[in-house]
């Protein structure tokens, strides 16, 4: 087990912000890109509202769960921020009645059992929803995502569901410490984008240890935990592998 690290006072939170945002300037210029193209995105997984609040007093709105259980745990103490929440773990169908509660955006849509449950409920509350196609692009078993072969006709299939609004691709990378061996996940993401949705439609790649390499091959979004949080309890298999998603979890 990784040493646990826990970062309860504002100012390492704050420190650590500072330091990601200062990396995805630096990858930015580098890239030949402005910063303000990449949106940060907080993995808000196992940490608590306390030190979401504390980054969200520090700027940054944008959050995203991976269990839904976790929304619904945190919500009442965060309530009155104004987060812009989305979806990015996996989902299952059974949930997605309450997921509708609290996200703007599920980023995790990878089969369509699950668009079509979202289009039923929303369907009854005659709403619309930003969703993300999510695509395995390191051919590991254990993360979700469709393949990149199915993309195209997973996004033509997608858009029979009228009340899902496709907003961009996500993907997790290949998990290597070689930024090099991660980038052709993220320009194969890229080269999908390019072929199946308009040029404005965002990328979301990259997290604490391979965000420069993201922001090279294009993203428009990070997502960001570790480098931000300090490191978790759980190991990401916890929340990655296909038999370990119907645990319950409870929060530090
Ligand atoms: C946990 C998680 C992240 C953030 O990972 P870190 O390495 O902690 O930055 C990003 N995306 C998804 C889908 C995650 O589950």
């Amino acid at each position: 087990m990784p040493k646990i690290l826990k970062f309860c006072s504002m100012d390492i939170i704050q420190q650590q912000l500072a330091a990601v945002r200062q990396r995805m300037a630096a990858a930015s210029t580098s890239a030949g890109r402005q910063p303000g193209e990449v949106r940060l995105l907080l993995a808000t997984k196992t940490v608590n509202a306390d030190n979401i609040r504390r980054a969200a007093l520090a700027g940054e709105l944008l959050t995203g769960e991976n269990k839904v259980q976790e929304l619904t745990q945190k919500h009442a103490a965060l309530q009155d921020l104004p987060l812009e929440k989305h979806f990015i773990g996996h989902l299952q169908t059974n949930k997605v009645k309450e997921v509708l509660r609290y996200v703007t955006c599920i980023q995790s849509v990878d089969r369509l059992s699950l668009a079509e449950a979202l289009q039923k409920r929303l369907d009854q509350l005659n709403g619309t929803i930003s969703i993300m196609v999510q695509v395995n692009t390191s051919f590991e078993d254990s993360k979700f995502g469709i393949t990149p072969e199915e993309a195209d006709n997973f996004i033509r299939a997608l858009r029979v569901y009228d009340r899902l609004r496709i907003t961009g691709l996500m993907t997790i990378g290949l998990f290597d410490a070689d930024p090099e061996k991660v980038r052709p996940s993220f320009s194969l993401l890229r080269k999908i984008k390019e072929a199946t949705l308009p040029a404005d439609a965002a990328l979301s790649m990259g997290m604490s240890g391979d965000l420069e390499t993201a922001i090279e091959e294009g993203a428009t979004m990070i997502r960001v935990g570790t480098a931000i949080f300090g490191q978790r309890m759980y190991p990401d298999s916890y929340y990655w592998n296909e038999t370990n998603t119907t645990g319950g979890l409870s929060l530090p």
